[in-house]
């Protein structure tokens, strides 16, 4: 048998698929660059989370939204 060296594959941390942990993967150890951004993106709001003074639930005026 040949031991050709086969790329590795490691889950992606973002979406469970198979990543190639392999140098051509620049992504690595993520499958793609979408799911790398989506994962330092997750960081990066966690990190630097901004009160926001309004809340999404109110409008202008502070009321509460009317229930239908
Ligand atoms: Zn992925």
């Amino acid at each position: 048998m040949n031991e050709t060296p086969t790329p590795r594959t490691v889950r992606c941390p973002t979406c469970g698929g198979p990543a190639r942990y392999a140098p051509d993967n620049r992504w690595r150890p993520f499958c793609s660059e979408r799911c790398r951004q989506i994962d330092l993106g997750g960081w990066a709001s966690e990190r630097f989370r901004v009160p926001d003074p309004t809340p999404p639930d109110a409008d202008a005026a502070g009321n509460p939204p009317a229930l239908h």
